[in-house]
């Protein structure tokens, strides 16, 4: 029997696995996932297209499971030639989603010089290449920052160069995870004074455990509240107080998404199910979860 459709649009975000022991775990942790009828499921994209191959190959399992999938796809470091084969062969595989990003580079990873590499930029400038090549095939997401992107002159800014990836052609948003609701309701508040009107769909992460999140974060510039770094050392070791802490101090961040009129929540699942299922199960978004009580009429 089909999943019943969720009210509130989630999607999963995983990663391509480097082993095959990573696939099959991830291939268990998705036909869990799938009981809370994803709108789609999207494969990160190494930037450099050092994933590329994985990045497909699960994209592609992931349609043959009858799910739709967006995949990643970035352009830093990449040539317009590199760029349209793959936008092709997404096409081929049935692909009409995409998450459009510039990426980032490792560190030590050259880029020779060349006119095709100036032309990629920013995300902005592959959302206009991949209308150029492809029209309206692809629903195209971005990134967006309600914390600012780590390398942002300044938040005004890194909303206006938001703004131009909408005005390049995205259909929608999915943000960096944050745990402050404020910074995303004041995101979107000043993204739709400037005109902005896809939807902005909150990330959302899980917290598997202190040093993991506390490395992550401080790669991408998320801030992690006082409050729960606090909790989370005070916790140290104590496995089962980390994830019941981080399990009520997420449902809460999303309950509060939810009553703000957050239009869904892209979780980044980190190819894991149970705290997923756990929290969309205490947000009554897991078919198995007890039916949202109904409100008395006014
Ligand atoms: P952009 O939107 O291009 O922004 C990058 C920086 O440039 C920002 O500081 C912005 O303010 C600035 N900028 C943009 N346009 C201009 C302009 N015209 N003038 C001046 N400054 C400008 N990384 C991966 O490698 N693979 C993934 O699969 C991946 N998936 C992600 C998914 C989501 C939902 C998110 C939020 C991030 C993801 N990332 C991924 C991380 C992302 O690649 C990095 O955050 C990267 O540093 C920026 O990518 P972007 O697409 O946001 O870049």
């Amino acid at each position: 029997m089909p999943a019943p459709t969720p009210a509130l649009p989630l999607s999963l975000e995983f990663f391509p696995p480097k082993t095959e022991a990573g696939a099959l775990k991830l291939r268990q942790a998705r036909q869990q996932l799938y009981a809370l009828a994803p709108q789609f499921c999207s494969v990160t994209y190494g930037a450099g297209g050092s994933t590329q191959a994985g990045t497909f190959a699960t994209v592609g399992e992931i349609l043959a499971e009858g799910q739709d999938a967006a995949s990643h796809f970035s352009c830093i470091g990449a040539h317009a030639a590199k760029l349209r084969a793959e936008l092709q062969e997404l096409r081929d595989m049935g692909v009409k989603r995409l998450v459009a990003l510039r990426g980032d580079l490792p560190s030590g990873y050259g880029i020779s010089s060349g006119q095709a590499e100036q032309r990629f930029q920013y995300a902005s400038d592959l959302v206009a290449f991949v209308r150029e090549e492809t029209g309206a095939h692809f629903h195209i997401e971005v990134a967006a920052y309600p914390e600012m992107h780590p390398q942002a002159a300044s938040p005004q800014k890194d909303l206006q160069a938001f703004a131009a990836k909408v005005r390049a052609g995205a259909d929608s948003a999915i943000t960096q995870y944050f745990f402050n609701a404020d910074a995303y309701f004041r995101f979107v508040d000043e993204a739709r004074a400037l005109g902005v009107d896809v939807p902005i769909v909150p990330g959302i992460m899980p917290i598997m455990g202190a040093s993991q999140l506390l490395r992550f974060s401080d790669a991408c510039g998320a801030e992690v509240p006082r409050w729960i770094r606090t909790r989370l050392q005070a916790l140290g070791d104590d496995v089962d107080g980390i994830r019941a802490f981080g399990l009520d101090a997420v449902t809460a961040l999303c309950e509060r998404l939810i009553a703000g009129g957050a239009p869904g929540l892209h979780f980044y699942t980190m190819n894991q199910s149970p705290l997923v299922l756990e929290v969309a199960q205490r947000l009554g978004l897991h078919p198995s979860a007890p039916a949202a009580p109904t409100m008395p009429a006014a």
